[in-house]
């Protein structure tokens, strides 16, 4: 999801139009904590499309004066945000201090866009010519104070928006895809039979028309799931050697295809390689992950001892995933199929609003300041949820964050937020 940076000195009205483009009716900014605290970000929505504002913090001299903390400012948006929106009072003009960050904002590579603000009638409007002087194109009139104007504005920063990548599922795309995923003979065709004999309802096979004919649809708990490429496993064809490579590509096919993975483990064997690279495959694709460990009715106690530990040592880095333990040939814990699914699509699908998830890690980052590095500390100036399925954060950071530091973010998010059954990814975008 695309940000936009809102710059612009005290008096010039930026409070107020934030509020405007945020659709709130009230002039009066309800307080959402940001990471630090001059500097705030904001869900927008406008024509169905989502971005992130940023309201960067009103332009108080610093230490080191006026012009320093301007520029710095403008640096910063300009590193943050895909476009930068700088409000000026058209009744004032340009100041020195507009002067001195359109030239900041004049080298960047980002779009930027000129509010001239307090445009509240016809007589400003010649006000705002001159500020093409600022040499950042087109001033565009708006009245923070009565609303004109912010509509073709919204339009205007949607345009400047970087295209951003199509969502891939639609909200109501149909069933949800699903891929049995496992080595061979761990039990895939075995349990997609019990599955489909088990819930009284027949595997569709779904014969041309609008749907893959090579997926299943499956009703599951009174829900339709699309089990996609099962064509492979129905027919059982036996691989002769060397096809391993084809048997792993397709795997992988399957894998990109849908939104969650039933990833089976055969539970009477020792974990081997080519489990853990089915593993690697969904935990890259990015998608939901459930782990069912079948034959569990060939485990015994001595088994389930050795299993526990091996799920210590190789299974860590899934350790959101939800397991269970079934048998495709008894029919045990099938049932729990289903909820698990949903519980893991739940949390794929999960995005935590920016403000949420800002005042989350203030409170955090306070505690738990990241390490210090080369001498600086790095500042974690906010973070957005850019993107659900899976669930992506982005941390806007003054300098790099080291990995056992991002994990422990990680760690703490998901004790806040949950997200079982889902990645989560976390993308650090440093200022430099
Ligand atoms: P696939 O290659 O993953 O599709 O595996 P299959 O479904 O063909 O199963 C391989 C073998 O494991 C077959 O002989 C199945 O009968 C057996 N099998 C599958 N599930 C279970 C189970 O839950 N318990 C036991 N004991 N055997 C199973």
């Amino acid at each position: 999801q695309p940000v936009l940076a809102v710059v612009g000195r005290p008096n010039v009205g930026k409070s107020t139009l934030v509020n405007r483009l945020l659709g709130r009716r009230e002039a009066v900014v309800q307080d959402v904590p940001g990471v630090t605290r001059d500097r705030v970000a904001y869900d927008a929505l406008w024509n169905g499309r989502r971005f992130t504002l940023v309201d960067t913090g009103g332009w108080e001299p610093d230490a080191k004066g006026l012009q320093a903390s301007v520029a710095a400012q403008a640096e910063l948006a300009m590193h943050t945000a895909d476009a930068v929106l700088l409000v000026v009072d058209a009744r004032v003009g340009a100041t020195e201090t507009e002067e001195a960050v359109a030239r900041v904002l004049r080298r960047s590579k980002r779009p930027v866009l000129v509010a001239a603000n307090k445009v509240d009638d016809q007589r400003g409007v010649s006000d705002v010519h001159s500020l093409w002087s600022l040499g950042l194109g087109e001033p565009m009139p708006v009245s923070a104070l009565h609303g004109s104007g912010s509509g073709d504005l919204l339009d205007a920063v949607l345009d400047v928006f970087p295209e951003t990548p199509r969502e891939i599922f639609g909200a109501t795309g149909g069933p949800r895809r699903v891929a049995l995923v496992g080595k061979p003979n761990v039990g895939k065709s075995s349990l997609l039979n019990k599955l489909t004999g088990e819930e009284r309802s027949v595997v569709h096979d779904v014969a041309g028309t609008t749907v893959d004919p090579v997926d299943s649809l499956v009703e599951l708990d009174g829900e339709v799931w699309r089990f996609v490429d099962t064509a492979g496993l129905r027919k059982r064809v036996k691989t002769a050697s060397g096809t391993e490579y084809y048997a792993s590509l397709r795997t992988k096919a399957a894998i990109e295809a849908a939104e969650v993975a039933i990833m089976l483990i055969d539970a009477s064997e020792p974990l081997s390689e080519q489990d853990l690279r089915v593993l690697t495959m969904v935990v890259e694709a990015g998608r939901a992950l459930v782990i069912a460990y079948n034959k569990w009715d060939l485990v015994d106690e001595d088994r389930r001892h050795q299993l526990e530990k091996e799920i210590d040592r190789e299974l860590v880095r899934v350790r959101w995933a939800e397991r269970v333990n079934v048998s495709a040939r008894t029919g045990r814990a099938v049932a729990k199929l289903a909820p698990t699914l949903r519980t893991a699509l739940e949390s794929w699908d999960t995005r935590i609003p920016t403000g949420r998830l800002n005042g989350w890690l203030s409170d955090l980052v306070a505690a738990n300041p990241p390490p210090v590095r080369g001498g600086r500390q790095p500042k974690i100036l906010f973070a957005t949820q850019a993107q659900s399925r899976p669930p992506t954060i982005v941390l806007f950071t003054t300098g790099f964050l080291e990995a056992g530091y991002r994990r422990f973010l990680e760690r703490k998010f998901r004790e806040t937020f949950g997200f079982v059954g889902s990645p989560v990814r976390i993308s650090v975008r440093v200022r430099e």
